[in-house]
């Protein structure tokens, strides 16, 4: 089933072609949560079409694109069908059927990011693996199948000890932390038990967390955004500050990392790097996003060419467009629920309400058709001269909240 504003298909053998520098390709998007909504409103300024697969009728992306066909991005015969319909295909979130995405691949469907790509990275121990293969430095970790080889991993590691899900894992929730041995099953638990693929990882004991988003382009071509903190509360992205506040070579290192780890991945597109900086000024990789990210979301307002467009312009195969920032700093404040249902909805709006009186706050609602507790709803941009001007700000627009920056 498609919605009423679908387009009619295109042909399967679509000729890439550019008007007056905006492509004709229809971009398919595997997801329509927040960051295909924001793909689409980056489409629509630049007369790109976007067409987007999720099974939510009123999904975040759904109202903003060019079509919704309403069914699942994790089914074979609906990811074929949704390709013929698309120029190029692409992902706003990891956990899509891959192995159609390799079959396509084979049958000519252009896929970018590449299907191999996507492989790599829904699988959180593959993608430590493929890292460390690629002498990307990264926090030590094994995989665990039994309560023995979390105790055998306690012993080596020592604690606390981070164990994760292996597969979809978002916002934290695939992650438990045991602060000793006897911890250990009351994690694993929390996880759903060894029923789900379990692994470890060593607790890295980092003074901030830093991100980097890079583009590549189709032709190989690549650009780094400049680096920012993210900060992190109950494991789910609270506030990230661009550019972040590090020493120049630490900036240096962090871009390298992360241009070397998306180096070693295949296709166009932009690419989250996420990192810890440790007190003696190592960088060691978390993960990757191979899509948009929530620590680029400030590049809206604060760069000239957005994550969004950024995107678009790779996948599409269009001139990669300039990432450095256009404002001396910027702060992004996630809009989480605090509530389920109508309770959550009040305060959020209060919230917008006391952001839309301050300068330099732009505000995003996500417009998701369910309020609930921790869930990304929406998220305010600062931009200004200064961090310090915009902190001060952001605890304003805060100010009615229990929780503060800094
Ligand atoms: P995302 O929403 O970014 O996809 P996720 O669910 O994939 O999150 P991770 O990025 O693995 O989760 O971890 C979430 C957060 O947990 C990290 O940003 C960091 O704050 C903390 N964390 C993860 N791994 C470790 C580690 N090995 N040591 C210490 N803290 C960690
Ligand atoms: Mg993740
Ligand atoms: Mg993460």
């Amino acid at each position: 089933p498609c919605s009423s504003h679908e387009a009619s298909p295109i042909s399967e053998n679509n000729e890439k072609k550019h008007v007056h520098g905006v492509s004709e390709l229809i971009v398919g998007v595997l997801g329509g949560g927040q960051l295909g909504r924001m793909l689409c409103q980056a489409a629509s300024q630049m007369a790109i079409k976007v067409m987007i697969l999720d099974p939510s009728e009123n999904c975040s992306a759904s109202s903003l694109s060019y079509g919704h066909m309403v069914d699942s991005f994790d089914d074979s015969a609906t990811v074929e069908e949704f390709a013929k319909r698309c120029g190029v295909l692409t992902v706003e979130i990891e956990h899509v059927d891959v192995e159609t995405l390799e079959k396509l691949e084979k049958q000519g469907v252009d896929c970018q990011p590449k299907a191999s790509t996507i492989r790599i990275i829904q699988d959180k121990y593959r993608q430590k693996v493929h890292f460390s293969q690629h002498g990307i430095p990264l926090p030590e970790f094994m995989e665990i199948s039994d309560i023995e080889g979390a105790e055998r991993a306690g012993e080596i590691f020592g604690y606390p000890l981070m164990i994760k899900s292996k597969r979809l894992a978002y916002d934290g929730r695939g992650n438990a932390v045991a602060n000793s041995q006897d911890g250990l099953s009351s994690a694993v638990t929390a996880l759903g038990g060894f029923s789900r693929s379990l692994y470890v990882e060593k607790w890295a004991p980092f003074v901030k967390e830093l991100a980097v988003i890079v583009a590549r382009g189709r032709d190989g071509s690549m650009v780094c955004y400049p680096v920012v903190e993210t900060v992190h509360r109950d494991n789910i992205c609270h506030i990230v500050k661009a550019p972040a506040d590090v020493p120049w070579k630490t900036n240096k290192l962090a871009t390298d990392v992360a241009q070397k780890a998306v180096g070693s991945l295949e296709g166009a597109g932009v690419f989250a790097v996420e990192l810890f900086l440790t007190e003696d000024g190592q960088i060691l990789l978390n993960e990757v996003a191979p899509r948009p990210h929530n620590s680029g979301h400030q590049t809206i307002e604060s760069c000239y060419t957005s994550q969004f467009e950024q995107h678009l312009r790779a996948v599409v195969g269009l001139p990669l467009g300039d990432p450095s920032m256009r404002t001396p700093a910027s702060i992004m404040y996630n809009i989480l629920g605090e509530d389920d249902g109508e309770a959550g909805f009040k305060l959020a709006h209060q919230l917008i309400a006391r952001a839309l009186c301050v300068p330099g706050a732009s505000v995003h609602w996500y417009d998701k058709p369910e309020m609930r507790k921790q869930r990304k709803m929406g998220h305010i941009t600062l931009v200004g001269r200064s961090m310090g001007v915009l902190e001060q700000r952001l605890n304003c627009i805060l100010s009615e909240k229990s929780h503060q920056v800094n």
